[in-house]
């Protein structure tokens, strides 16, 4: 799973919102053939956003789809889905949901899970750290 090019371009969006001095977290949204529909990281921080979580920014960035192209999608992200990008996923019907870590932050697996979505922990070292720094560097802002 670490080494699906989802997780690359998730792992990829969470260091570009850390070289922008954002909340480094990342997701990719790839269909059930595998093509990556659309990557994106959180915003919080760079606009100003209550909702430009990293799982939303991948859904804006794939834009406005038919409800065929979630259909067996996996959401990749580098970090525990918070509730509303939680329930974004069940909202979209997405199959599986691969997470880089839930060390830093544990968000609604029990809910996806309950809801019938697969959930995978890659247990990602790069994806920890990346928060770790962040949370030390910005407590006000985590
Ligand atoms: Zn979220």
């Amino acid at each position: 799973m670490e080494n699906d090019a989802g997780f690359q371009s998730a792992l990829e969006e969470a260091r570009k919102g850390a070289a922008e001095g954002g909340v480094p977290i990342g997701a990719c949204l790839v269909s059930a053939d595998g093509k990556i529909l659309g990557s994106g990281h959180n915003m919080r921080i760079q606009n100003g956003s209550a909702t430009i979580h990293a799982e939303i920014s991948a859904l804006e960035n794939a834009g406005r789809l038919p409800a065929s192209a979630y259909k067996g999608a996996t959401m990749y992200t580098t970090l525990s889905p918070c509730d509303m990008c939680t329930g974004a996923c069940i909202l979209y019907k997405v199959k599986r949901v691969v997470l880089g870590e839930n060390n830093t932050f544990v968000g609604g697996e029990a809910y996806l899970k309950q809801r019938g979505i697969e959930v995978v922990i890659v247990k990602s070292a790069e994806c920890e750290a990346l928060m770790k720094k962040f949370i030390k560097d910005h407590p006000e802002d985590w």
